[in-house]
């Protein structure tokens, strides 16, 4: 197992649709892997595989240190596909690790359902809500290109205009191995 460095805004691939999955070989079993143990050594409960620079359609997550998910296993999720949103949404803060330090409050639907291949490329469904369904979406939107900072208002843009250029800058302490340009590819 390997920590892999954390994209950060700014860096190509997190602005890419991540390729689908064909089969899980072992470089993707390695890879799976190697997520977890980044994602855990920096404090995340989420990761999408374009945030260690590869451009796999995989999610990692693991909820189960925060206190009313403790029971909740680690889930893998490949080739993620939302096929419902629920009509109620709610607003909850999110962080990301590839944007270090910011916190922003987002609203997203309250429940969703997905639907993706295990490690065994079989076809599961999970119904997920609040902060599981949150992560779920957070992660899913990477997948596809998306940030959470793409989805806050003019006004909050401007205010993060100059705190966005110094971590695309490289020029912030991260606690965290982090890409050193932007143009890394696993
Ligand atoms: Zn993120």
């Amino acid at each position: 197992m390997a920590l892999l460095p954390i994209t950060l805004i700014g860096d190509k691939i997190l602005r890419r649709k991540a390729k689908k999955v064909s089969d899980v070989d072992v470089e993707t079993v390695e890879l799976i892997k190697n997520m977890f143990q980044t994602m855990r050594n920096a404090n995340g409960i989420g990761l999408a595989a374009n945030q260690v620079g590869a451009d796999k359609s995989i999610i990692t997550c693991d909820l189960s240190v925060v206190e009313d998910y403790k029971k909740l296993k680690p889930m893998v999720f490949i080739n993620p596909e939302i096929i419902y949103r629920s009509e109620e949404k709610i607003i909850m803060e999110e962080g990301c690790l590839s944007i270090p330090d910011i916190r922003c409050e987002i609203e997203r639907p309250r429940q969703v359902v997905l639907k993706y291949m295990d490690t065994e490329m079989k076809e599961n469904e999970l119904e997920a809500t609040d902060l599981l369904a949150r992560v779920i979406q957070h992660e899913f939107d990477h997948l596809s290109g998306i940030l959470f900072t793409d989805l806050i208002d003019q006004i909050e843009k401007k205010k993060l205009k100059k705190p966005l250029s110094l971590i695309k800058n490289r020029q912030l302490d991260v606690d965290y191995p982090v890409t050193v340009d932007s143009d890394y590819r696993l």
